[in-house]
């Protein structure tokens, strides 16, 4: 496959002030949909224009062109934890080892992501201390990675879930305060774990963690900050009041109840729909595919995913937005998965194939407030671009085999493989 055709001298140096193109068989639009005959035209770090192929307004000799491809906008994973391992020890790892050696394994997954055609990770939960050097070796471009969006250590309560991340807070006041701190501390969004989870021993995921007077006021004060609140809830009750408490995305939103049986009633479906709260259903978690690597208690995770895909379909169906969120890290789910969780929407909960291609692109980028720049392919946007080795009209699982990454106009990805020797000098800053 792939029978591209290049020419001198090599185009896609992200500090040139040349134009340059790029001409693949289809280009996903900014509605997802995909159209054929366009050259995508690049200087420096921006997209500025889209042309017809043929129009002779970049040369031949300044653009890539792969007939048998698709290009499409770099991937958004708007749920992963970098500092993860995605085996039975992370919370080991996370809670001895030294944050130097968390920002170096951070740094490998966003990269194993980004030859995976993630050009966007959003970071849903480690130390701060940790992240903030990681996003800061990303912008800085000591290192060859994807964007970092960081939401430090999530907000939860004393022995609650993911409190050996470092972000409790119990009564109402330490939680607005936490909110106020973690927004002074340079997070790009706020985190909160409304119900228990799955990974942290003792907590409960069918039981709240916070009562609503605190979640509307965690809500409120994030509107006021300006920061999008992502909620972690595992009941359906949790659901809804996330809902209304203005959560931007809820994560996992697995709606069980008390006694852990799934329930959607109308009530939560509608407050879901008159907030435009996005879901983040987490569908890699659990998902065959990586059951080679799964630990124990896989088997269970599979059941309830596959008992809670009709939930999600009702959900879609009803207008809510569901996002490619992978919880990549987490025990049982690699790294870099975004387009597995893309794929599934369209397989197996039934999103269109453009709602699918959006739910890792264009999507997440409005939810996390960086549409203006990355996340769609359309002059002014940064030139963060994947070419895929094949055609995405024909096969959506087109989406797993990147050729070419770009980030802001950068090849970071040649062949499937991370291009490192540029910046293989630079270090990494810890703190
Ligand atoms: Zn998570």
């Amino acid at each position: 496959m792939g029978a591209a055709v290049f020419h001198d001298p090599p185009v896609g140096d992200y500090e040139s002030e040349t134009e340059w193109a790029i001409r693949a068989r289809n280009v996903m639009l900014s509605d997802g949909n995909l159209a054929t005959g366009l050259d995508v035209v690049i200087v420096g770090e921006v997209i500025t224009d889209i042309v017809e192929s043929g129009s002779g307004r970049v040369p031949v000799g300044r653009t890539v062109d792969w007939p048998q491809g698709t290009l499409i906008p770099g991937l958004i994973d708007s749920h992963t934890h970098l500092t993860f391992s995605a085996d039975s020890q992370v919370v080991r790892h996370v809670t001895s080892e030294p944050p130097a050696e968390q920002v170096a394994r951070a740094l490998g997954n966003a990269q194993r992501a980004l030859v995976r055609g993630v050009t966007t990770v959003v970071d849903c939960g480690g130390r701060i201390d940790v992240l903030l050097a990681v996003r800061q070796a990303s912008q800085a471009g000591t290192i060859t990675s994807p964007h970092v969006l960081v939401s430090g250590a999530p907000i939860t309560t004393t022995a609650g879930h993911c409190h050996w991340l470092g972000g409790i807070a119990d009564t109402t006041d330490e939680v607005v305060r936490l909110a106020r701190q973690l927004t002074q501390d340079g997070v790009d969004f706020i985190k909160v774990m409304l119900t228990g989870g799955n990974i942290t021993a003792g907590s409960n995921p069918l039981q709240l963690q916070y009562p609503e007077h605190t979640m509307m006021a965690l809500g409120a004060e994030c509107s006021r900050l300006g920061k999008p609140l992502a909620v972690h809830a595992h009941t359906e009750f949790a659901v809804e009041l996330a809902a209304r408490a203005g959560a931007t995305v809820i994560v996992h939103a697995s709606c069980q109840d008390s006694d852990g049986a799934l329930e959607l009633s109308a009530t939560t479906l509608e407050a879901l729909t008159l907030s435009g709260a996005t879901v983040d259903p987490t569908i890699t978690v659990g998902a065959l595919e990586n059951f080679r690597d799964a630990p124990s208690g896989a088997t269970r995770r599979h059941q309830q995913r596959r008992d809670m895909l009709p939930l999600f379909s009702r959900m879609d169906d009803a207008g809510v937005i569901l996002l490619a969120g992978t919880d990549a890290g987490v025990p049982g789910v690699p790294h870099g998965n975004v387009a597995q969780a893309m794929v599934a929407l369209h397989h197996e909960v039934g999103l269109t194939r453009s709602d699918a291609l959006l739910s890792g692109t264009g999507r997440p980028a409005a939810v996390f407030g960086i549409a203006d720049q990355v996340g769609s392919i359309r002059p002014g946007m940064q030139a963060d671009l994947v070419l895929l080795d094949a055609d995405l009209e024909e096969d959506i699982t087109a989406l797993h085999r990147p050729d070419r990454v770009w980030v802001a106009g950068r090849m970071t990805v040649l062949g499937g493989r991370l291009q490192t020797e540029r910046r293989e000098a630079a270090t990494v800053p810890a703190r």
